[in-house]
């Protein structure tokens, strides 16, 4: 059975931006997995540091559970994701597990450090798949076999300096809306944080809002999550697209990137 592995920076990222991708490649036979390195422990202004943690694990995974997803626990704290060895072994060993043949992340350019770093150290944990001189935490052989690396768009659909980001392609996610959507209300202590700071459901409107807008970039889907492919070279043998290959007539190139 053919794998996919969302990796994101915080719980709740993945029901955000990445998440109907993963529901149409389950179910198009495939297992899925989704990982956030962090832990999402600055996400309260209530809560202790501790008492969030341990919130936002539960919740993670019972948003894994919506997606019929296996969730993989987190590795760091909220700006503690750094492009540093001692994750890099960790997620590594993860994708030498899981044997993704396709790995989805964040934006190499986003609004916030763990973002970006995040996708760095997914590219380089997905690069050292088959070096078995790279060592793994815990230790695991290295695999053969092509992966295709995919990123999100970044949030506000821009980078940091404000440059529109264009997708390379669109995946139609208007069949798996809601799904997606009741995934992302399983963050409950992030709904009831902006709801009381932003009004009622502003969390999952912004989701909806977020979707549409790519929806109407790709002129066809009225819901959409947008993508952009990583260069093959040390990747993949060949310039693959498996999302092109397994959605079909729901994914579509945007001819204008
Ligand atoms: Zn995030």
């Amino acid at each position: 059975m053919l794998s996919a592995i969302a990796i994101a920076a915080h719980p709740d990222d993945i029901e955000f931006c990445m998440a109907g991708t993963l529901l149409l490649l389950k179910h198009a036979g495939w297992k899925i997995h989704c990982l956030n390195l962090s832990s999402g422990n600055l996400g309260s202004v209530e809560f202790s540091a501790a008492k969030t943690r341990s919130v936002r694990r539960i919740e993670a995974k019972r948003a894994a559970k919506v997606l019929g997803a296996h969730w993989h626990p987190p590795m760091c704290d909220d700006l503690e994701i750094l492009y540093e060895v001692k994750t890099l072994r960790r997620l590594a060993a993860v994708i030498r597990e899981v044997k993704p043949a396709v790995v989805l992340t964040h934006s190499p350019q986003d609004y916030m450090e763990d973002h970006t770093n995040t996708s760095r150290l997914t590219v380089t944990a997905a690069f050292s798949r088959g070096m078995p001189n790279f060592r793994t935490t815990p230790p695991r052989a290295s695999i053969p076999g092509d992966v295709t690396v995919y990123h999100a768009m970044p949030h506000g659909l821009r980078d940091g300096l404000r440059r529109l980001i264009g997708p390379g392609a669109f995946v139609n996610t208007t069949g798996v809306h809601a799904i997606k959507r009741e995934a992302l209300a399983a963050h409950v202590s992030q709904k009831a944080w902006l709801d009381e700071s932003q009004g009622m459901d502003s969390y999952l409107i912004a989701m909806d809002e977020m979707s549409k807008v790519v929806g109407k970039m790709s002129r066809r889907f009225k819901h959409a999550e947008g993508w952009r492919r990583h260069l093959p070279l040390g990747l993949s043998a060949t310039d693959r697209d498996p999302l092109a290959e397994v959605l079909r007539k729901n994914y579509r190139v945007n001819a204008a990137c």
